[in-house]
């Protein structure tokens, strides 16, 4: 998206603005229309959210991971120890094989269709546990595709949550915790531990610690963007400092439940320094940006109206101040980088 285009895109919806003034009958003097086609001052070259363009940057060869056989939709990682992730390269799942039976960690519905057939290469074992990374139905609303009755765990928020929702593709958890769950299988162990709420109450890590593997969903991205908003995190400061402790944590291998690989420290010593320069860029906005100025005069009676605008200029020069370092980093920084500029700017203001 050029400045060009962003010119263009303002002078139609000047025009369309025009269209519904004279449908409608509203008088507006030629001053207060004109004033509605001014941009903000240094307008960010990457697109606004809601202004379709023609092409989004390509995606750069560090947030890549393994080709999917497109015939089967999916493929199997091994982890090591009887430890798999299954994945369509942008969901992410696990099961462990032990000697009776396998545990399943999370069905997201995209492909847990394909998750038998994925864990019959590996044993003829029955699945015996499934345990939910958290309450969200991409997640795991394909449990019922795993067939059986597996003993379900999660947290206890998940549960509550759960009950809540009444969803059928969601069957209740039947074991629930609320600080830790160690749950041996023959020899292996899994460990289960809740680290307060950020992306969502209930979210839990999932630790396999002979595999020297961490599973915490929806929080690290590896090599990308995080989902718009922080993946809509629920507790932003929250967030911020779960990235930093799975930093501080012993593993080899991260299983963050999307994107095509798997992840590394040096994936979420990366997304802690995102997180921090969004942080700085928005509060140094907040304290340089004056409410109401350049605002239509007509419109100073309006809060909701000169907050808009005060909050769309603190977001502007929010995304001019990371794009240079970051556009060519993170896969996707144009697609939610004004996202991630207005949940933090709120975020400062109010948490
Ligand atoms: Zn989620």
């Amino acid at each position: 998206m050029t400045k060009g285009l962003l010119c263009f895109a303002g002078v139609i919806i000047a025009v369309v603005c025009a269209c519904f003034t004279d449908a409608y009958g509203q008088t507006s003097n030629s001053n207060s229309t004109s004033r509605q086609t001014e941009e903000y001052l240094n307008m960010p070259s990457i697109a606004p959210i809601g202004v379709k363009i023609g092409k989004y940057m390509d995606v750069p060869p560090s947030a890549l991971g393994p080709a999917i056989d497109a015939a089967k939709g999916y493929r199997v990682q091994d982890l090591g120890s009887g430890l798999y992730m299954i994945t369509d390269n942008a969901y992410q799942s696990m099961f462990l094989v032990y000697d009776r039976g396998v545990v399943v960690i999370d069905a997201p519905p995209p492909f847990a269709e394909h998750i038998p057939e994925a864990i019959a290469k590996v044993t003829d074992k029955p699945v015996t546990h499934l345990i939910y990374s958290h309450s969200h139905a991409d997640h795991i609303g394909g449990a019922k595709s795993l067939g059986g009755h597996p003993i379900i765990i999660a947290h206890d928020d998940t549960l509550r949550l759960l009950k809540r929702a009444a969803d059928p593709n969601r069957p209740l958890p039947t074991v629930t915790f609320s600080d830790k769950y160690t749950l041996r299988v023959g020899n292996k162990v899994l460990e289960l531990s809740y680290h307060g709420n950020a992306h969502e109450p209930g979210n839990i890590f999932i630790s396999a610690p002979a595999q020297r593997v961490l599973m915490v969903v929806d929080v690290v991205f590896p090599g990308w963007m995080p989902w718009r908003r922080f993946a809509l995190a629920q507790d932003i400061p929250g967030y911020f400092a779960q990235v930093e402790e799975i930093g501080r944590m012993d593993w080899d291998t991260l299983v963050g439940g999307h994107v095509a690989r798997t992840g590394t420290h040096a994936d979420v010593d990366m997304q802690v320094e995102f997180d921090r320069d969004v942080k700085n860029a928005a509060a140094k906005a907040l304290a340089s940006t004056t409410p109401g100025v350049g605002l239509n005069p007509a419109d100073k009676g309006n809060p909701w109206a000169v907050f808009d605008d005060y909050i769309d200029r603190v977001a502007g020069q929010c995304v001019n101040t990371l794009t240079p370092k970051w556009s060519n980093r993170l896969a996707a920084f144009d697609v939610y980088i004004w996202d991630q500029c207005y949940a933090m700017e709120q975020s400062l203001r109010i948490e």
